[in-house]
């Protein structure tokens, strides 16, 4: 059994049937163990992606508030190499970027073959906290569904490989971590009256995030969702989902890699002027 639960297209998703608590019967010493390892395989699965540059990755995490999306890409992406990837953060648009569609501010950080873009929020803030706060009419944002689709799917035949976080926390466990910063002077830094504002829109967030899990989980473009109220279950699961979605593409690439090797030393030998020599 996963650790994450994969959306699939057509199926209904609740939320509140979910658990965010869940820990997959493990003990955190031993979820961490795994972590490790898998956080290791990630490394070599990310190596080989950029040394093939047939696929580019695609990761976008989203999540409430204090959720953990700064926190699993810390975690997860621990062994792999930061000149083979690169973390987006949507916030606010500005000025410039509201005078242009959704997507325009989205295209330019999507991955190039070869690397890894992170998004920390992404497009769908536009179907969420637009929806929320009515930040735009509902005749604006309802028609974005298709957009995104639309969008992801064009990143997909482009061979980009991408998966969809919700890291799903519990109101009670946002609160406890809220009033933690409160307590830890290290933490002050994150201190926002805003969170707590946030907080009160809890269930219209929920309509809004099951609305566009559901509109937008695809074969191509999956949605995730991960418990999230115990770290280190919620890192492992990110980390699980990741490995597992990339195992597939390893054969390809160990064979691009091995062909274009082969070739090279070829045209090596040939280049020295070795000839009718194998090997
Ligand atoms: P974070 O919470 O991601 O660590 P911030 O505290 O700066 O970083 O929050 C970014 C804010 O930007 C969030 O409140 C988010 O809802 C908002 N935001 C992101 N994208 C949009 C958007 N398209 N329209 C309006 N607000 C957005």
């Amino acid at each position: 059994m996963p650790f994450a639960t994969r959306v699939h297209p057509g199926k209904k998703i609740r939320l509140s049937d979910i658990d965010p608590k869940a820990n997959g019967g493990l003990e955190k010493a031993d979820g961490e163990a795994q972590l490790e390892k898998l956080s290791l395989e990630l490394g070599e699965l990310q190596e080989l992606l950029y040394a093939a540059g047939t696929h580019s990755l695609l990761v976008v995490f989203q999540g409430m508030d204090t959720a953990g999306k700064d926190g699993s890409i810390r975690a997860v992406f621990n062994h792999t190499s930061p000149l083979g990837q690169r973390i987006s953060p949507f916030k606010v648009p500005t000025p410039l970027e509201r005078d242009h569609d959704f997507l325009w501010r989205v295209h330019s950080q999507t991955p190039e073959k070869g690397m890894i873009s992170i998004f920390n929020r992404s497009h769908y803030e536009d179907v969420l906290v637009v929806r929320v706060h009515e930040l735009a009419p509902k005749a604006v944002w309802s028609k974005r569904f298709e957009h995104i689709n639309n969008f992801e799917r064009l990143l997909a035949d482009s061979d980009t490989i991408i998966v969809k976080f919700y890291l799903h926390i519990s109101p009670e466990e946002q609160e406890q971590r809220l009033l933690d910063r409160e307590r830890e002077v290290e933490k002050a830094w994150k201190l926002s009256a805003a969170d707590w504002v946030e907080r009160r829109s809890w269930s219209k967030y929920m309509t809004a995030y099951e609305e566009a899990i559901q509109r937008c989980t695809t074969s191509y473009a999956p949605w995730i969702v991960v418990p999230s109220d115990r770290k280190w279950f919620r890192n492992l699961a990110v980390a699980e989902s990741l490995v597992e979605t990339l195992r597939p593409y390893r054969k390809g690439w160990v064979d691009a890699l091995t062909e274009r090797g082969q070739a090279e030393l070829t045209a090596i030998r040939a280049a020295r002027g070795e000839r009718g020599r194998r090997n």
